[in-house]
């Protein structure tokens, strides 16, 4: 995120397609664009969502560029006042267009009282029998469920700044950041295997046959199963 003067926002030049406006007490109002995102949504989902803007603080999403939505509360989106239309519109399909995965792995996280944002749990792979059978385990079960939410929240988003004429202004592949979480599952995989000189060897060398196996079969599917959940999402949304 670059830094602006208060005065390039009040005259209107949002080149970031700000969904939000700065108040003159310091406090951010969603605009125009804000509420386009917001009605696109909700004429293809039938519900609504509340908006929280951040503000700064410890710990807070002020000047991140990012947002979230709790699983506890759905509804709601805490977003920067800074992101960008595609955020608002990605925060906003966590909300109204949650995937059954992501429901069934919600309840099982609600279940556990940890109450955590849409984010991947912290896991132990070094509990894991060395076999492939439960690196899919793991995989289908802690990863693929965040990893297809957020690919169809990026679906969405995409879908909905498409609509309104703005195409891609995440400013980089859609697919990347789903991704992210598969390839973050793979590194613990590949940190979690025997070193030399201190560097884990990784699963291609160390694994056995079936943990190589399914390893590769996942990095070969990755990919496609992403952007058919991107697909699924932005058909969503009527352009
Ligand atoms: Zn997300």
């Amino acid at each position: 995120m670059g830094t602006r003067k208060a005065g390039q926002w009040l005259d209107g030049h949002h080149h970031n397609h700000s969904p939000f406006n700065p108040e003159v007490d310091g406090t951010f109002s969603v605009n125009q664009t804000g509420a386009d995102v917001m009605e696109i949504l909700s004429g293809a989902s039938g519900s609504s969502s509340s908006i929280n803007p951040a503000t700064p603080g410890e710990g807070s999403l002020y000047g991140t560029g990012g947002g979230s939505v709790m699983w506890a509360k759905p509804s709601e989106l805490n977003v920067d006042p800074h992101a960008s239309a595609h955020v608002l519109a990605h925060e906003g399909a966590h909300s109204q267009f949650p995937t059954a995965l992501s429901e069934e792995y919600k309840r099982r996280i609600l279940a556990s009282a940890e109450g955590s944002p849409y984010a991947g749990r912290e896991w132990n792979p070094t509990n894991l029998p060395r076999n492939g059978a439960s690196i899919r385990y793991m995989y289908e079960t802690e990863v693929v469920p965040t990893m297809l939410e957020e690919a169809n929240a990026q679906g969405i988003a995409r879908a909905v700044t498409d609509k309104m004429g703005l195409g891609n202004i995440e400013g980089r592949d859609n697919l990347s950041y789903p991704m992210i979480y598969g390839y973050k599952f793979l590194d613990q995989l590949d940190n979690n295997t025997p070193t030399l000189d201190g560097i884990p060897l990784g699963v291609g060398i160390t694994g056995t046959d079936s943990e190589r196996e399914e390893y590769y079969r996942i990095v070969d599917n990755m990919r496609t199963r992403v952007q058919r959940q991107f697909n699924h999402g932005y058909n969503l949304i009527p352009q």
